[in-house]
């Protein structure tokens, strides 16, 4: 047998994670190539998957995780070993915390090295490195179980709460041969990964037997709703009982915010009056001060729609709780429905429409507000009259007063499209995110960012200018973490340079910088930026001394004892 045939009858590794990547719908890969999976990278492009190379790994895990909620197949993060791994295990870690699919593929030395710690090349235990912060980790040692543990790494990411899924490619499975016949035999097409799970019947009504008793009915949509695209379902049922609703902010867009029965604007009065609360895909944690007081009734029941059984009770008790996927469970209200009878009191609805004005009257005030230099909210009704007739654009927000008060001013209208620091507060998702965002839809993304936050992962935009994604990030430059230092001080912990010109930044690499001090600058610069569907960065100055210590959620500051 003359060797070319031989070698004909041969795969190896690097072919065999393309190929079950593949086989089962995986087509993008977000990454940083180097030992030693740079090969696997170029094979996969060479292979017609798309291949995304970021800057730091840290922002192509956040690309893959919120490719992952967007599309409900686990993103793809492709890392070397050792140090690149652990900059990508914080990504990781945001994904499982958020519930969002993704794989974090990375290259890993020699086991038997690594097991006698003898010191090889960017060395580390990586298995036992990322299973704290996985939902799942897995390593394969031979080339033969490459289809298996791409399957089982699929399966763990989507089924039940979605979470991020460590997979461990030793360097020598991926350069072992085998015989074509095995390994074709060896790759597994996943069947119904993320089976829907539909609730008992007797879930169902006694979820419904508490809703019939209550006169001040509040519904929670958290991003767990939003993830399960369900979105005519939960319309149907907001709609057809009346029901006001509060979305979390990454659900926002289920339904507009501009609906009738949206209570974002009367969000402390809904949640310390309502008497039964249906929590759709929404966790009683931080962001919801975990169901207790002084934001929160003491009396309050609640009806809780998850697919994690064990987040029941985990921080109120639930009277009724329903364990199954969103649009399973959702349908299964809706048909039952019609022999209850869900009454929403007048006064409960008149209450609400009452505070909403009266707080929609006062975001006014603050919006309209003439003043120079600009702050958070005059900023922020710029960018929100452009985006007020472009529902397609996706808005990606991190930063803590540019968190806070874009959340409370920019409306949404369509489900998905706000992407935020989400259940772990964290900062640095902002460029993986846009890109991610742009890449799996094909839209435009603008993303609001904090300086601060925008510093963590920067040197992405060159990311963003080398595949021409439309992503327009707009800085918030207020010279500092929540708010610049006085002139002429040393920097304090809190302060970040005075008048950085972050515009020039992306110039370097061929973007489009603006450099903008009042609305109307910046409403024309956001316009023309979009229009062009180029990256660009925005350079947002505005008033140094706007902003509050930890924006909203100052209360989390530890405070000394010795002074109380
Ligand atoms: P938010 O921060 O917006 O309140 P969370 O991330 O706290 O949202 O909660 C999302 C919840 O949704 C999680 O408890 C998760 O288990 C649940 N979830 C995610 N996907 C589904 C689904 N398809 N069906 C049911 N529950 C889901
Ligand atoms: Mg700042």
């Amino acid at each position: 047998m003359a060797s070319s045939e031989w070698r004909e009858e041969l795969t190896d590794g690097f072919h065999l994670v393309v190929d079950a990547l593949k086989l089962n719908g995986l087509d993008t890969i977000y990454g940083v190539a180097g030992i030693p999976i740079t090969d696997l990278a170029r094979l996969a492009q060479a292979e017609g998957m798309r291949y995304f190379g970021f800057r730091h790994e840290q922002s192509a895990g956040h690309a893959a995780s919120i490719a992952g909620y967007l599309t409900q197949k686990p993103g793809i993060c492709l890392t070397v070993s050792g140090p690149g791994f652990l900059n990508g295990l914080v990504a990781l870690a945001n994904a499982t915390t958020n519930g969002f699919p993704m794989i974090l593929l990375s290259g890993s030395s020699d086991r038997a090295i690594v097991d006698l710690q003898q010191g090889d090349y960017e060395e580390l235990d990586q298995l036992n490195a990322a299973k704290p912060f996985a939902k799942a980790a897995f390593r394969i040692n031979n080339p033969e179980d490459i289809g298996l543990g791409v399957a089982r790494a699929i399966r763990a990411a989507l089924s039940g709460r979605p979470g991020g899924v460590y997979l461990d490619l030793t360097a020598k499975v991926l350069g072992a041969a085998l015989d074509l016949e095995t390994a074709r035999k060896s790759l597994i097409k996943v069947v119904d990964p993320s089976p829907l799970q539909p609730p008992s019947p007797s879930s169902v009504i006694r979820a419904l037997n508490l809703l019939k008793k209550a006169k001040r009915p509040l519904i929670i949509l958290g991003k767990g709703a939003a993830y399960a695209q369900a979105d005519e379902e939960i319309r149907t049922f907001i709609e057809s009982t009346g029901i006001p609703f509060l979305p979390m902010s990454m659900a926002k867009g289920i339904l507009p915010d501009t609906h009738p029965l949206c209570s974002a604007a009367a969000r402390s009065h809904v949640i310390g009056q309502a008497d039964v609360v249906i929590l759709i895909g929404a966790r009683l944690n931080w962001l919801l001060s975990h169901g207790k007081k002084p934001l929160w009734s003491e009396t309050t029941q609640y009806v809780q729609i998850d697919i994690q059984a064990m987040e029941m009770d985990s921080n109120r008790p639930i009277q009724a709780p329903v364990v199954g996927d969103i649009k399973s469970s959702v349908q299964a209200f809706l048909e039952a429905l019609e022999s209850q009878n869900v009454q929403v009191s007048r006064e409960w609805l008149e209450g609400i429409a009452q505070k909403k004005q009266k707080n929609i009257e006062k975001m006014a005030a603050r919006l309209n507000a003439d003043v120079s230099p600009m702050n958070f909210s005059t900023a922020l009704r710029a960018i929100r009259e452009v985006l007020a007739d472009k529902p397609d654009v996706y808005v990606v927000n991190e930063g803590a007063n540019t968190l806070d008060f874009a959340r409370n001013i920019i409306d949404m209208s369509q489900p998905r499209k706000r992407l935020d620091t989400g259940t772990w507060g964290i900062m640095g998702i902002g460029m993986g995110y846009a890109a991610a965002a742009a890449v799996e839809s094909g839209s435009s993304v603008v993303a609001i960012e904090g300086d601060s936050a925008f510093g963590f992962d920067g040197m992405e935009i060159e990311t963003l200018c080398r595949y021409h994604l439309p992503v327009v990030s707009v800085v918030f430059n207020n010279g500092g973490i929540y708010r610049g230092d006085p002139e002429g001080s040393a920097p304090s912990p809190t302060g970040l340079l005075a008048d950085a010109r972050y515009d020039k930044l992306i110039e370097a690499f061929g973007g489009k910088g603006y450099f903008v001090r009042d609305p109307m600058s910046l409403s024309t610069a956001l316009e023309e930026a979009l229009e062009s569907r180029q990256p660009a960065l925005i350079n947002c100055v505005i008033d140094k001394t706007a902003g509050t210590e930890s924006g909203h959620i100052q209360g989390l500051n530890p405070k000394s004892a010795l002074h109380k």
